[in-house]
């Protein structure tokens, strides 16, 4: 078995096997560097480029904290845009096709705030969305937080240069101190680096410069 190959992880088994069904037999390199670190509860600050395999990196480290029993708010993942909130949910479905009736819910701005409230009072494991929206929802009392485990800041350079760093202390405000949180960022400049001073807890750094 090679050194990167999934299997290598304390992965559940049906996990394992729909990621090979996806055709994800190895871990790309910073899959291969953040995912021990996520799956021993640590938070973790992860930097790479574009089509690293980011998506999949969170996404396996939060279903594994995910207890799908309790049909609770367990995970937020923050995104700079809606067509990324997008991608993230698809990506996050795809891969916990194997564990039934997970529910991913998305909530971005620019969409009618109404269904919205509506699909929460259905309940939702994990949100996906975009900070602005995400913090109305939470200060309007639709959207609670107490149950949360995994907080991911997805694009993090992109949400500050967007100006949401209100909405992200707002919504980081809310969430239990004893949750993971990881942050993963193409870049990681000084305003970054502050924030995550602020809100993780002795973070572990990855940086992968290539992709593959
Ligand atoms: P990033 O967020 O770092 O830009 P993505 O998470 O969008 O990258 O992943 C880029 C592409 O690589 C996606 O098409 C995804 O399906 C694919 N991918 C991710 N991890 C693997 C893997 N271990 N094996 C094969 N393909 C992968
Ligand atoms: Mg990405």
């Amino acid at each position: 078995m090679s050194q990167t190959a999934f299997s290598t992880l304390d992965l559940n088994p049906a996990l394992l096997e729909n990621l090979s069904s996806m055709g994800y037999a190895e871990m790309t390199p910073i899959q291969a560097q953040s995912l021990p670190h996520m799956l021993a509860g640590k938070d973790v600050i992860a930097q790479g480029k574009t089509g690293s395999g980011k998506t999949a990196a969170f996404g396996l480290g939060l279903l594994s904290n995910l207890n799908v029993k309790r049909f609770r708010v367990q995970t937020l993942v923050l995104c700079p845009t809606r067509e990324l909130a997008d991608q993230v949910a698809k990506e996050i479905r795809k891969l916990a096709r194997a564990i039934h009736n997970i529910k991913v819910l998305t909530l971005c701005g620019g969409m009618p705030f109404g269904p919205q409230i509506g699909s929460l009072e259905h309940g939702a494991h994990i949100i996906v969305g975009t900070p602005g929206r995400v913090e109305e929802h939470i200060r309007k009392g639709f959207l609670n937080l107490e149950e949360l485990n995994t907080l991911v800041f997805d694009e993090a350079d992109r949400m500050m240069e967007m100006g949401f760093q209100s909405s992200i202390d707002a919504i980081v405000d809310e969430a239990p101190s004893d949750r993971q949180t990881l942050l993963f960022s193409a870049t990681y400049p000084k305003q970054i680096k502050e924030i995550a001073d602020d809100i993780m807890n002795k973070p572990v750094m990855v940086k992968v410069e290539s992709t593959h």
